[in-house]
């Protein structure tokens, strides 16, 4: 038997090689952009990959446990291979930049949460970021020209901080988890009004005649940028 060549080769060796450059290149293409967050994303799921040293095929030997829906979740997708595709990234709405990397064979685990005053160091080593992240992200004022001021220091700030060392970033901590079980395989039904497919348990009633969420008017939960909540559908 041979070894089955995955789709993670080198994104592996990338991660053994402490290639942050590399990895952050790949994120960039994933994210959209680069900043800092996807930047310390990168690093927290490097460090973690590296501790842990275990490939990961998408089949949940390894998964990733997020406090926050991010940029910086987008980095520890990219670079762990959890992610919201393959049930391995699993979502605690804590609002914490933090991350609990964990190998299933023994439970073995990293969690690392950014320090509680990173933002106030990150913006003391670049002072001119502040005043415009203010005004762009925050406020979302600026013209075209503090948009593209911005975002070329916002770039320039993502590739200097996979320099800064990991401990002024990140509280780590070793640990060992239980982790969840496997992602259950379920069965379709095929809703008796609107004949949409939906997976068994987000149906009711009887097999012989089920009902989607929808159709039903009952409460799902949906996951936007204000976090997870219940709404009603329409
Ligand atoms: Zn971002
Ligand atoms: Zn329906």
């Amino acid at each position: 038997m041979h070894d089955h060549a995955h789709g993670r080769r080198a994104i592996d060796s990338m991660i053994r090689g402490q290639d942050l450059g590399g990895l952050l290149r790949l994120a960039e293409t994933f994210h959209g952009h680069l900043c800092p967050f996807v930047s310390l994303g990168v690093k927290a799921g490097q460090y973690a990959m590296a501790s842990l040293n275990r490939s990961n095929t998408g089949m949940e030997e390894i998964i990733a446990i997020v406090e926050c829906n991010s940029c910086f979740t987008d980095g520890i997708q990219v670079v762990t291979g959890c992610t919201f595709g393959n049930n391995a990234l699993i979502f605690k709405d804590l609002g914490k930049t933090a991350v609990t990397v964990a190998r299933r064979e023994d439970g073995m685990a990293v969690r690392l949460l950014v320090q509680p005053d990173y933002r106030e160091q990150m913006f003391a080593r670049y002072p001119n970021a502040e005043p415009l992240f203010q005004k762009i992200v925050v406020e979302r004022q600026g013209t075209p020209e503090d948009w593209h001021r911005f975002e070329h220091m916002w770039e320039a700030i993502a590739r200097r901080e996979l320099k800064t060392p990991l401990e002024e970033q990140f509280v780590i901590e070793s640990l060992t988890i239980t982790l969840p079980e496997y992602a259950r395989i379920y069965e379709s039904r095929t809703c008796s009004r609107c004949g949409e497919q939906a997976m068994a348990p987000r149906t009711i009633g009887p097999a012989t005649e089920p009902v989607c969420l929808v159709c039903a008017g009952k409460d799902f939960f949906m996951l936007t940028g204000q976090g997870i909540t219940a709404v009603s559908p329409d």
